[in-house]
């Protein structure tokens, strides 16, 4: 069978353009990697952000997308494209008003201020019950419909590992299996997400190393295919680092992020103490930007570091570790169980002297009262006594942020000139094109399923 439209990648974007070109009656073939769809979606934690929605109406909330595009450019401090990302905020309240019309299950009490990145100032973040999940289950829902299985196949388990973007039509080098499969893409649509699984590409584009909270299959394959062709990477060197990560595997940067350290300011009063690698603190861990927080990491280009913390200062906070209800003594094991943790005295957790040991004990030496050169303030009970605990910790990305460029209406750039007949979505396109140098809240889910319909409406 040959097909009109030719989507790789079943993540979000792919899925959602896929299914409007298909329920437009285009043929149109999905081809994935992985035996199962989803992508990312199965590992976000599924906010979007919208300006205008319907349901923001029924609650009074007062809002358009005029108001959203100033706070996300506030935000992206000027490094986002600012076409793009007038066009997925323009787009995104009829996005979030489709996802409810076709059956999209939302958590209580959306849309909020959502507090996990720089608030919005007004309440537009929502989620769905189950996270990316929910978004997933809309989606599986309408490849099912018959209108739209009838023009759609979907064959998984199918990486594309070459294309010829100068035959016409393009040309895709498909494994499948023990073979290779040329696939004729009359129009292409791209669609495989970011390089968080890349440790060469992150430090590379990124400039510094990092773990990551998605798939192995993120692994930037299609990005390295593309700029071998002579695509474009926009926004190199741009990144922000997230906190709360700790290796969990020997032979991968690949985490869990479900088993985060609660080390945010935002969600929780952090007692813990931030060490560098010579055992300095370098930051006020309860600053009140999560934003000026991920940036002075990247200011002092730390990618490794230590949380210090006692269980008598726990004891008065929120869990570290193991969620809302976590008993200490689940965190105390949840904590030992971290590869390089350690528990006990201050003398046991810091070993045997040396450098770093004598710059944490100075660090220690706060006064109940005091103020420290952060603007920390140390009352009685946040000072650390009795029993420790020092986690290794590294940062984290969610997604990654350099992108390919693509024009107005998603086709890719190659050499300079927009490819007639290949468009480029999702988070391949970069985090930096849709909220610079920062996070915003939904900025990545959002557009990739506004844009995704877009095209999928557009194309012949
Ligand atoms: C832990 C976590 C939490 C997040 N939370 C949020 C959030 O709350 N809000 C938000 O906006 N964003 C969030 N994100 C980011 C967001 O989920 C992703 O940016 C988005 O899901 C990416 O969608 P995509 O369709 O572009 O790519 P993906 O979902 O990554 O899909 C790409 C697909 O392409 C396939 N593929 C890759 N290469 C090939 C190849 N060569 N051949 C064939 N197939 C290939 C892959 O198997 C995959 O299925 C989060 C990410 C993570 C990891």
């Amino acid at each position: 069978m040959s097909y009109r439209h030719v989507v790789v990648g079943a993540g979000v974007a792919g899925l959602a353009c896929a299914i409007e070109t298909a329920r437009r009656g285009i043929k149109t073939l999905v081809i994935d990697r992985e035996p199962v769809i989803g992508g990312t979606l199965w590992y976000s934690s599924g906010h979007m952000s919208a300006a205008g929605t319907r349901r923001q109406r029924r609650l009074g909330i007062d809002d358009d997308a005029g108001r959203h595009l100033i706070e996300v450019e506030r935000l992206g401090r000027g490094q986002l494209t600012p076409s793009l990302v007038r066009l997925a905020i323009d787009g995104a309240a009829a996005t979030l008003d489709w996802l409810e019309d076709e059956g999209f299950e939302m958590a209580a009490d959306m849309p909020i201020i959502a507090k996990s990145h720089e608030p919005y100032e007004i309440r537009r973040t929502c989620w769905g019950v189950a996270g990316g999940v929910s978004i997933l289950k809309v989606l599986q829902r309408l490849l099912a419909e018959p209108e739209i299985r009838a023009n759609l196949n979907v064959r998984s388990g199918c990486l594309v590992e070459g294309l010829d973007l100068d035959a016409s039509p393009v040309m895709l080098f498909v494994r499948n299996g023990g073979r290779i499969e040329e696939i004729d893409a009359p129009e292409l649509t791209l669609a495989t997400g970011g390089f968080g699984a890349d440790p060469e590409l992150l430090k590379a584009w990124h400039g510094q190393s990092s773990l990551y909270g998605g798939g192995s299959f993120a692994d930037g394959t299609m990005m390295r295919l593309l700029v071998d062709k002579g695509a474009e990477v926009v926004g190199i060197g741009t990144f922000l680092p997230t906190l709360g990560g700790y290796a969990q595997r020997a032979d991968s940067n690949l985490v869990d992020w479900s088993k985060k350290l609660a080390i945010n300011p935002q969600q929780r009063r952090v007692p813990e103490m931030f060490l560098d690698a010579e055992g300095r603190r370098f930051i006020n861990e309860n600053s009140e930007s999560i934003n000026g927080v991920e940036r002075t990491f990247l200011e002092h280009r730390i990618d490794t570091y230590h949380v210090l913390g006692s269980f008598d200062t726990l004891a008065r906070s929120a869990p570290l570790l193991g969620g809302a209800g976590a008993s200490q003594d689940e965190q105390r094991a949840l904590i030992s169980a971290i590869a390089g943790a350690r528990i006990g005295s201050l003398d046991a957790v810091l070993g045997d002297g040396g450098a770093f040991a004598e710059n944490v004990r100075a660090e220690l030496s706060l006064k109940a009262g005091a103020t420290d050169r952060y603007g920390r303030h140390w009352s009685d009970a946040d000072i650390l006594s009795g029993e420790f605990y020092l986690i290794p910790c590294q940062t984290v990305v969610l997604r990654t942020w350099p992108g390919i460029r693509v024009d107005d209406d998603m086709h890719l750039i190659v050499n300079g000139a927009p490819h007639a007949h290949v468009h480029c979505l999702g988070e391949m396109l970069g985090g930096v094109q849709f909220s610079g140098a920062s996070f915003a809240s939904g900025m990545s889910l959002t557009p990739a399923l506004t844009l995704a319909r877009r095209l999928g409406a557009s194309l012949t």
